[in-house]
């Protein structure tokens, strides 16, 4: 990817809006793309709780996999970075 191709991305990312944490469930979405949070208005009290259980455990088991995709993207950028 070329830098201009970088500097498109960047845009359309400033594009999109800026996010907003939603009250409920604690995450986060797109003001510009949804008027309420697309994660939790369709879920019941119960149904929320047993989604955030499972968003819990879901953080828990994926940390560690989740340095490694970050330390890997951040190489791959800088890598692009470099080849372009
Ligand atoms: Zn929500």
């Amino acid at each position: 990817m070329s830098i201009g191709g970088l500097l498109a991305k960047l845009a359309e990312m400033q594009a999109k809006g800026p996010s907003v944490q939603c009250e409920r469930c604690q995450l986060y979405y797109l003001e510009k793309q949804h008027d309420e949070c697309p994660h939790c208005t369709h879920l019941s009290d119960k149904e929320l709780y047993y989604f955030l259980v499972e968003q819990e455990q879901n953080r828990e088991g994926s940390k560690k996999i989740g340095y490694g995709f970050a330390l890997a993207a951040i190489l791959t950028a800088v890598l692009m970075f470099f080849i372009s």
